[in-house]
């Protein structure tokens, strides 16, 4: 007689089990202030302002971190830099200047587990970072 086949395990995966934040704001199960849309990317205001602009640019893709990314997501990963430029100059922080910060890991201080680029600006920004 055959044997019932055991049950099938998903196969180990580097990528977070529930949905983010973000994940939920891109699939409007929760409100976010947009500031940007597109195929590739949105772009939010950042509910804890740490600048005057504060504002997150955010893949539509789940690539939890920039150190997960893969060749696969270079043309995205080059988008969110043009997508983060053109905003700081719709922003009107592009003359002043402004910070692009992309936070990795525990110690890179990353607390949301979906890709995102902070733009940061309006204000002067010290460095080094804390
Ligand atoms: P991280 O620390 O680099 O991962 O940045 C996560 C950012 O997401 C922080 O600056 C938070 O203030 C921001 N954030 C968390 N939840 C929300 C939200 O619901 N709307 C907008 N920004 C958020």
């Amino acid at each position: 007689c055959r044997r019932p086949h055991p049950p099938q395990r998903e196969p180990e995966s580097a990528l977070p089990v529930s949905k983010s934040i973000f994940q939920k704001i891109i699939d409007r199960e929760i409100p976010a202030k947009l500031a940007h849309e597109d195929d590739l990317c949105i772009a939010i205001h950042d509910i804890s302002p740490q600048a005057p602009v504060h504002v997150l640019v955010i893949p539509k893709k789940l690539i939890p971190r920039v150190n997960e990314a893969t060749a696969a997501d270079q043309a995205t990963l080059g988008h969110l830099l043009l997508t983060a430029a053109a905003l700081a100059k719709k922003l009107g922080v592009a003359e002043t200047g402004y910070r692009l910060v992309i936070n990795n890991g525990r110690d890179g201080g990353e607390s949301v587990p979906h890709l995102h680029v902070h733009l940061l600006g309006q204000r002067p920004l010290a460095w080094p970072p804390g």
